[in-house]
């Protein structure tokens, strides 16, 4: 299988993060790209540097006020007199009404759900990367490849159509999923991320063309809390579209699986043409976040249970932090979803 990845995507390096209201080192460090290419490796990738792909493909799930926002919001923060390094909100709309800031303190605010994907000098080049790689394996699926990964970073799942948020810019497995709609009729994204893919849901949510299906840890007390339940159906003509799978908190391999089973149910019953499986680690018993208990050889059976679908599948990375396991963790899905 080819994983596509380039190095400018580990330039992006951002230092706040606020846990529980403390500050700590952000967890979406660079070094994640060194332990998710080893794991690559390992599994028998080819790693492969996209082509650059433009803003075309990435403008057709984003806004082009929320793209405008992303390119320059660094160096207009870097005007205001002691502002902070990074770009981080200090202030959100309760509600977004029909009026847009023209400051850049209230744009962060308005296009920013959180205070954990802080902007630096690097992170627009590292996300338009980390796109044109979720693009690239879509490419590759299109031209008859089995399966194909784009080893995304930063991630991009949190990303709704015109807010970042939880270390995530540009949302590179709608970005996947918009590209193989060119000539896909359905498209089915899969999110195996501990945490709800609340941008994902909320980019196709009133479309019945892609069909989300998220497992996660129960956001009644979890990151993101207010996206993720059950009764999240879809809206308007995407109304059964979209499908929740909330697990318990430390919910193991067996409670996975049984969820997966209803997801996979649910992706056959839709019968897509091709799928993006958002594969963040980070529902892994050792992963720093702690949420979920799926172990090792856990991934392996996810991979082998998402295979069964036999269809085209482009394998976007999400989240997945470091731990001593994250290079397994990725070996293990990868081998078992199977190099075909
Ligand atoms: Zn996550």
């Amino acid at each position: 299988m080819k994983a596509f990845y380039a190095d400018e995507q580990k330039r992006h390096d951002p230092k706040a993060f606020l846990s529980s209201g403390s500050p700590k080192p952000n967890p979406e460090q660079p070094e994640r790209v060194e332990r998710l290419l080893a794991g690559a490796r390992a599994a028998g990738c080819e790693i492969v540097r996209p082509g650059e792909h433009g803003l075309g493909p990435i403008a057709a799930v984003h806004t082009p006020e929320y793209l405008d926002f992303l390119e320059r919001i660094y160096d207009r923060w870097q005007r205001i007199e002691g502002a902070s390094q990074e770009v981080i909100p200090n202030i959100h709309p309760i509600a977004r009404g029909g009026s847009y800031p023209a400051s850049a303190v209230g744009q962060a605010g308005y296009h920013m759900a959180d205070t954990s994907c802080p902007i630096s000098a690097e992170t627009w080049e590292s996300s338009l990367w980390s796109a044109w790689s979720a693009v690239e394996a879509a490419e590759a699926v299109l031209s008859g490849e089995p399966a194909a990964y784009a080893l995304c970073r930063p991630p991009g799942h949190h990303a709704f159509a015109d807010v970042a948020g939880g270390f995530c810019f540009i949302n590179n497995s709608a970005v996947a999923a918009q590209r193989l709609r060119s000539r896909a009729a359905r498209v089915a994204i899969l999110d195996v991320d501990l945490h709800h893919g609340n941008g994902t849901q909320g980019i196709f949510y009133a479309r019945p063309d892609v069909l989300t299906v998220s497992i996660h840890a129960d956001p009644i007390r979890f990151y993101p809390f207010f996206w993720g339940h059950a009764d999240e159906r879809g809206e308007g003509p995407g109304l059964g579209y979209n499908l929740n799978l909330p697990l318990e908190r430390k919910s193991g391999d067996v409670e996975f699986l049984a969820a997966l089973d209803k997801g996979l149910q649910r992706i056959r019953a839709f019968a897509p043409e091709v799928l993006v499986v958002a594969l963040g680690l980070d529902a892994f018993e050792g992963d720093p976040f702690g949420g979920l208990s799926v172990t090792t050889p856990g991934f392996a059976r996810i991979a082998e249970a998402i295979a069964r679908l036999r269809l085209p599948t482009v394998i976007v990375q999400e989240g997945g932090y470091l731990c001593d396991e994250l290079s397994d963790n990725l070996t293990s899905f990868l081998t078992g979803f199977g190099a075909r």
